[in-house]
C-alpha cells in the first residue's frame, strides 16, 4: 500500500524530525509543494533507500534557512521510502526498490509504479526546472554525481556538486533517468549516511539550484570533469554463498574490499577466494541491455576470484544484506573527450 500525500506546506515537526521517527509525521509517502519567487519548481527527492538519511537533513537545513522568508524558487519535496526508514532498511522485504518505480521501469504495474508515476505527472506539470535525487552509499566512495545525460545543461548542473560524474542508464526506473526526460537531472551520492559533510555538501547543492535563473547552455570546460561511465552491475549469483568473514562460505571476499571504490583495478587484481572447486563464475555482470558481461570482466584462477580486464568499480559495499538486496558494485571506465564531444 504505497498511496502518498499531496501537501502545501510543511508538516508540524518535520524539521527536526529524525528518519526513524518520520512515521509519526507520515504515514507513507508524501510530496510537499512550495511557493518561491520563480513559479517553476526544483524536485528534491529524498529517502527513496529508507536508510539514506543525508536528504532529510539536507532538506530539513534549507528549509530552517528559509524560516520566515521566501524561497528563491518554489520547491517540490518528495519523501520516499517512510516505512523503511523507521527500520533503518533500504526498502522493506515486500516492497519494490523505491528508485526502481519510476517511468521507464521494468515492474510489473503495481501501486508503487503508480505512485512514482503520479508524481512524475504532477511534476511534470508543474514545469519542473532541475530534479535532485539525494542518496548514500554504504562503502567507501567519494561524493559524486549520477547522470543518465550528458547535455550541457546536465553536465553543468553535475559539475556544481563535484568534479566527479558517473554517467550511467542502468537499472532502469530510477528517479533520474526518469525526470532527465523533463529537465536537467541528477542523483547526488553523498557519502555514508550521517557524515555532516555529506549534508552540507548537499544543502550548498540544493541551494544553489534554488538561486539559479537558469543553466547554461555551453558545457563545463573538460579539465573540470571526471567523467566516468558505468559499464555494469554486479551481482552475486543467487546460489552462492558470500561472506567477508565466514571462510566457509562459497565466495569469500577479500577484507576492506571497498578500499578499491574509484581505483582502476588491473587485470590479476584480487576480488575473493573460492571454496570448492566450482568452475563457474560466482558473480554476473548486467550491461545496460541486461547481457552478463561477467567473463569479460573477472577470471578464476586457482581458488582465486580476479579481475581479467581493467576497469573502475564503485559503491562495493561490506554489508551483506545491501549485496543480496542491491548488488556488489558498478563497474565503470573513464569517458574520454570525444565521446563526450559526439554525445553532447
Ligand atoms: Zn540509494
Amino acid at each position: 500500500m504505497e498511496s502518498f500525500i499531496q501537501l502545501d506546506q510543511v508538516p508540524d515537526g518535520l524539521l527536526d524530525v529524525r528518519a526513524n521517527e518520520l512515521h509519526r509525521l507520515l504515514a507513507g509517502p508524501a510530496l510537499i509543494h512550495l511557493t518561491g519567487r520563480r513559479p517553476s519548481p526544483l524536485f528534491v527527492s529524498i529517502l527513496l533507500h529508507g536508510n539514506e538519511t543525508t536528504g532529510l537533513g539536507a532538506v530539513q537545513a534549507v528549509l530552517k534557512k528559509y524560516a520566515g522568508q521566501p524561497l528563491p524558487r518554489s520547491l517540490s519535496i518528495f519523501i520516499g521510502n517512510v516505512q523503511a526508514a523507521r527500520l533503518g532498511l533500504r526498502r522493506l522485504d515486500h516492497q519494490l526498490d523505491f528508485n526502481r518505480i519510476w517511468p521507464g521501469h521494468e515492474q510489473a504495474p503495481c501501486v508503487e509504479t503508480a505512485m512514482a508515476q503520479t508524481v512524475f505527472d504532477e511534476m511534470a506539470q508543474r514545469g519542473v526546472f532541475v530534479s535532485i535525487d539525494v542518496h548514500n552509499n554504504t562503502g567507501a566512495n567519494p561524493h559524486y554525481a549520477c547522470l543518465d545525460r550528458l547535455d550541457e545543461q546536465t553536465l553543468q548542473l553535475a559539475v556544481m556538486f563535484g568534479r566527479l560524474m558517473i554517467h550511467s542508464t542502468c537499472p532502469k526506473g530510477t528517479q533520474s533517468g526518469a525526470f532527465a526526460r523533463l529537465c536537467p537531472s541528477v542523483t547526488l551520492e553523498c557519502g555514508k549516511p550521517g557524515q555532516p559533510f555529506g549534508t552540507e555538501h548537499a544543502v550548498e547543492f540544493i541551494d544553489s539550484c534554488l538561486h539559479l535563473a537558469d543553466i547554461p547552455q555551453s558545457r563545463p570546460p573538460l579539465q573540470d570533469m571526471d567523467l566516468l561511465r558505468s559499464i555494469a552491475q554486479v551481482t552475486v549469483r543467487g546460489e552462492v554463498r558470500f561472506s567477508y568473514s565466514d571462510t566457509h562460505a562459497d565466495l569469500l571476499l577479500r577484507k576492506q574490499l571497498d578500499r578499491l571504490n574509484f581505483t582502476e583495478l588491473s587485470p590479476g587484481e584480487i576480488l575473493g577466494y573460492l571454496n570448492g572447486a566450482a568452475p563457474a563464475l560466482p558473480l554476473i555482470a548486467r550491461d545496460a541491455e541486461g547481457r552478463d558481461v561477467a567473463p569479460d570482466y573477472f577470471c578464476i584462477e586457482g581458488n582465486k576470484l580476479m579481475m581479467k580486464k581493467s576497469a573502475i568499480p564503485s559503491m562495493i559495499t561490506l554489508d551483506e544484506h545491501i549485496i543480496r538486496q542491491d548488488c556488489l558494485c558498478y563497474l565503470m571506465e573513464r569517458i574520454v573527450a570525444a565521446p563526450l564531444l559526439e554525445a553532447g
